[in-house]
């Protein structure tokens, strides 16, 4: 048995998606292995991570939080030469940042944080899908042409989402839709 305080931080280890115990374990030592500031730069860090960064109100984008902290809006929903009312819907940050790589969208984006299994009647909910179905709303009462482009991945749980989101009848039709594809 390891030491209750490396026992301890192995089990935070463990609750990282993806992490078994394992690596769990390598991770834990690699930090007692390491200089002492090693782990003090690292306990900083998350010390104030909530504190510093927060999830754009609009999109669920991380952004860095300014002086009005209720207030976050990233950088993309603030930016007026981008088109509001063309929404790119991605499961996670990591394909907002390669989409944004490419430099060939001047919408805006919507994080789902997840995809929709077609089994789980409550998946929805614990996405952003409901703040999603209002962005559309919204911005269809204020008369504008919304268009959604379904950019989930090109995985069983991705397409079942793409497939649920334009039956929903707070979005647009299937017809205004386009889908990408991300693999
Ligand atoms: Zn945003």
């Amino acid at each position: 048995m390891y030491p209750p305080s490396v026992q301890k931080l192995i089990g935070l280890f463990l609750r990282f998606p993806g992490i078994g115990p394992r690596q769990a374990a390598r991770f834990a030592f690699y930090l007692l292995g390491e200089e002492r500031k090693t782990a003090q730069a690292l306990a900083e860090i998350l010390k104030t991570l909530h504190d510093q960064v927060g999830f754009c109100g609009k999109c669920y984008v991380s952004a860095e939080r300014g002086s009005d902290a209720n207030a976050l809006v990233c950088r993309n929903c603030r930016d007026k030469a981008r088109n509001d009312a063309h929404i790119m819907v991605v499961e996670k940050e990591a394909d907002f940042i390669n989409i944004e790589k490419t430099k060939r969208f001047s919408g805006v984006y919507h994080i789902l944080n997840g995809t929709i299994d077609p089994l789980d009647s409550a998946a929805p909910a614990r996405l952003h899908v409901p703040q999603l179905f209002q962005r559309v709303e919204s911005l269809k009462k204020e008369g504008q042409e919304v268009e959604i482009i379904l950019a989930t991945n090109a995985t069983t749980d991705g397409d079942a989402t793409a497939r649920y989101l334009p039956d929903e009848p707070k979005m647009n039709n299937r017809r205004q839709n386009r889908r990408l594809f991300i693999s």
